[in-house]
Order: C-alpha cells, then sequence, then structure tokens
C-alpha cells in the first residue's frame, strides 16, 4: 500500500506533540522546514524514533528572489542553500524542497541566478540531496530552472493546492510529472480573485474541504509513476483553521481523508 506523510505545522501545538499525534494516527513520513537554530537534526531523530520517516526538508524561501541578484544578500542566500544541503545531508535527509519566487514581484531571471541554481545543484548531487523544485506563483522562473538543471538526480515537488489557487491555467503535471519526486497536497477555493493572484487564497485545507478536484488529482499521481509517499502539507493556516478542537483530532481526520485519497489513487492504478 502507499506510504502517507504529513507536514509539522505552526501553531501552538508542540512539534514533539504533533509528531507523536502522527505516529499514533498512522502516517509513515513526515517533513518540516529546515531549522535555523540548528534543531533539523535534532527533528529527524525524534521524528524516526517514533518510527515516522522524514520525506524530505523545507528550505526557506523568504530570501529566494535575492539569488538572482549580484548582491552580499544574494551571495549569502546562496551560501545558506549550501548550508542546508549539507545539514539535510548530515541527517540523511535526501530531499529539499525549494520554492523559486517568492511574492508577486520577483526580479527577472538573470545569468548570475542560473549559476548559482547549477553550482547548488552539482553540490547537492555530491551530497546525495534531491532538490525538488516545487510550483507557486505563474511566473517563468520555475519553468527556467526546470530546464536549466537537467540532470535527473533533482526534480519537481508538485504542490497540488499551488496549482489550484496560483496557476489554474497550468498543468503542471502534464510539464513535470515525469521529474516528479515528491508531493504537496492539500485544498482551497481556487483563484478568489481573478487577474489578483496571490498567497491569500493559499489556504493548506485538507482535501476535499475546498474546490479542488481529487479525482483529478488522483489520476495525474496514479498516471505519473511516482512510486513515494502521498505527503500532505499543512501550515499555521490549517492549524487556525482546526485551532477549536484537539490536534489529535484534526490529525484523525487528517488520516481519514489521506486514506481517501489513497484510496482513489490505488483505484486508478489497477485499471
Ligand atoms: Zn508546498
Amino acid at each position: 500500500m502507499r506510504k502517507l506523510g504529513i507536514s509539522v505545522t505552526g501553531g501552538d501545538t508542540p512539534w514533539r506533540e504533533q509528531m507523536d499525534l502522527m505516529a499514533e494516527a498512522g502516517f509513515d513520513y513526515t517533513f518540516f522546514d529546515w531549522n535555523a537554530d540548528g534543531q533539523t537534526a535534532e527533528w529527524a531523530e525524534y521524528a524516526r524514533a517514533k518510527g515516522l520517516a522524514v520525506d524530505s526538508l523545507h528550505a526557506p524561501f523568504g530570501k529566494i528572489n535575492a539569488f538572482w541578484e549580484d548582491t552580499a544578500e544574494g551571495e549569502a542566500y546562496y551560501r545558506l542553500m549550501l548550508q542546508i544541503i549539507e545539514d539535510a545531508a548530515k541527517v540523511q535527509i535526501n530531499k529539499l524542497v525549494m520554492h523559486t519566487t517568492v511574492g508577486n514581484h520577483p526580479p527577472q531571471t538573470a545569468p548570475l541566478g542560473f549559476v548559482r541554481y547549477r553550482k547548488m545543484c552539482d553540490f547537492a548531487t555530491e551530497k546525495g540531496v534531491h532538490i525538488c523544485f516545487e510550483n507557486l506563483e505563474p511566473f517563468p522562473h520555475l519553468h527556467e530552472i526546470m530546464a536549466a538543471i537537467d540532470d535527473p538526480f533533482h526534480g519537481f515537488c508538485w504542490d497540488c493546492g499551488h496549482n489550484l489557487c496560483y496557476t489554474p491555467h497550468v498543468d503542471m503535471m502534464a510539464l513535470y510529472a515525469d521529474r516528479l519526486m515528491c508531493l504537496h497536497l492539500h485544498d482551497n477555493y481556487g483563484v478568489t480573485q481573478p487577474g489578483n493572484i496571490d498567497f491569500r487564497d493559499d489556504q493548506h485545507m485538507l482535501p476535499f474541504d475546498g474546490v479542488l478536484d481529487w479525482d483529478w488529482v488522483a489520476d495525474k499521481i496514479a498516471k505519473s509513476g511516482y512510486p513515494g509517499p502521498l505527503t500532505f502539507e499543512y501550515s499555521s493556516r490549517t492549524a487556525r483553521r482546526h485551532a477549536d478542537r484537539p490536534y489529535r483530532d484534526f490529525m484523525q481526520t487528517a488520516m481519514e481523508r489521506a486514506q481517501k485519497l489513497r484510496t482513489m489513487v490505488e483505484e486508478k492504478e489497477n485499471n
């Protein structure tokens, strides 16, 4: 049976308790953000002690736009990414998820950025860490990077919620299913202000609570040949939405939805 994964969320529930409850609910995998306080190893160790494998590490993205710029900030961010790759390798987390832009006004792509992305990916290959570029806003950056990094060691993280609320007109899996290495599954209400796309719509809701066509998602996953876990990405927004009930109850519902999607995917695979 296909494995199931879930992210650590922000919010009031301490991360250890979240991992306890994930394991209790029956999830196989977790993932979380790289931790600037050097706690990545501690989180990974705790997860594994609970029987949770670590699917990936999520890179910070607040300054990612600087990657394209010939500035001290751009250089510092590039060096930080190398550090994060080292940190991931040290604790045997072999996938690092990266955004390629942040916000609605990224700088244009530029040669220096591609040099950095290529060098970073070569370094990651040496360390055994797969870089997974994730879809977000409708900018060409992702597509240009995917074209520039043709080493099959690195690949794509399909975020189906982002596909719905940022780029409903782009079939990301038609473009990158053959390079799929990881999934971020969650729901939302789509683009609520046409012509004014932004993170407001990126709600990170439980599957089947929003308007995403999960039959379509299941079909895309089933046809991709991707063998990895179905991994759900919840955030502090999700935690806030469910703050009126115990985290254990949220986790149980998350498991029910995960199992429902798994059944849909497996039915399609068997047909
Ligand atoms: Zn995501």
